[in-house]
């Protein structure tokens, strides 16, 4: 089996001003210099990106965008492409965030545009997919993420996606305080490498990172991480605080 490097990533939401932005990143760089074995990724709001990429610096903290535009530039007033991302430092970008879907009107063409973005300026994309409570009540899980993996992966061969980062994030446990269980969080992971399997076979299904995302905390990192398929972490609200971000960092290994 591929030796996947994990990865755990922070998604700082429309939280923190410019200076908070700086001192938390400051305490996460200090507190996790030691750390080589994983990936670890923050994603600020836009105007902090290039502070907080300046202060990471050359340390083992790569920045994201939370989101971006598919155009290089023009008339697009309050959008921000790929290469502007580039120039600031940014090395990852989330794309098809539950709450872009549902706040913002992305959908799989909108966020498939997007991942051609990233995937053509050399972006790592984390693709966000995800069900709703209702549809994984009426057991309609697996046909809506195949849905989203397919559209959102429309058009890329397995060559466009060596970058690739799944992150499976059921929107029912999103900031909700309710996490997946470490079997439901490998049962779809399992059911995603084989999608990828099917649709890119079996290299790339193998080597790609696939993260969980809901309500990830430090008293449930471990468990998550113990599971096969589980690669890693997002993490919205527990990456706002440098220690409890550092906490789920340090999951055991
Ligand atoms: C997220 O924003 O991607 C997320 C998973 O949020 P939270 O950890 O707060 O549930």
């Amino acid at each position: 089996m591929e030796n996947r490097r994990s990865l755990i990533a922070g998604n700082w939401k429309m939280f923190k001003t410019s200076s908070d932005a700086i001192d938390t990143v400051k305490e996460i760089v200090r507190r996790l210099k030691q750390v080589i074995d994983i990936d670890i990724m923050i994603a600020p709001p836009f105007i902090s990106i290039s502070s907080v990429a300046y202060i990471a610096g050359q340390s083992n903290i790569a920045i994201g965008a939370q989101n971006l535009f598919w155009e290089k530039e023009g008339a697009y007033t309050g959008e921000i492409s790929a290469p502007m991302l580039l120039s600031v430092g940014c090395r990852y970008v989330i794309i098809g965030h539950s709450e872009r879907r549902q706040y913002f009107g992305e959908t799989d063409e909108t966020v498939n545009k997007k991942m051609r973005a990233a995937i053509n300026y050399d972006l790592t994309p984390i693709l966000c997919i995800g069900e709703s409570e209702k549809e994984r009540e009426s057991k309609d899980t697996f046909s809506v993420l195949d849905k989203q993996v397919k559209k959102g992966l429309k058009g890329f061969s397995k060559e466009n996606l060596k970058k690739l980062v799944l992150a499976y994030e059921p929107i029912w446990a999103i900031g909700t305080g309710k996490t997946a269980t470490s079997n439901q969080a490998q049962e779809v992971h399992r059911f995603l490498r084989l999608l990828l399997e099917k649709n890119f076979g079996n290299m790339l299904a193998e080597s790609t990172r696939i993260i969980y995302g809901g309500s990830v905390k430090p008293d449930n990192i471990n468990e998550l991480m113990a599971m096969d398929d589980v690669d890693g972490a997002l993490v919205g609200g527990a990456s706002l605080s440098a220690e409890t971000f550092c906490k789920i960092v340090n999951f055991k290994r």
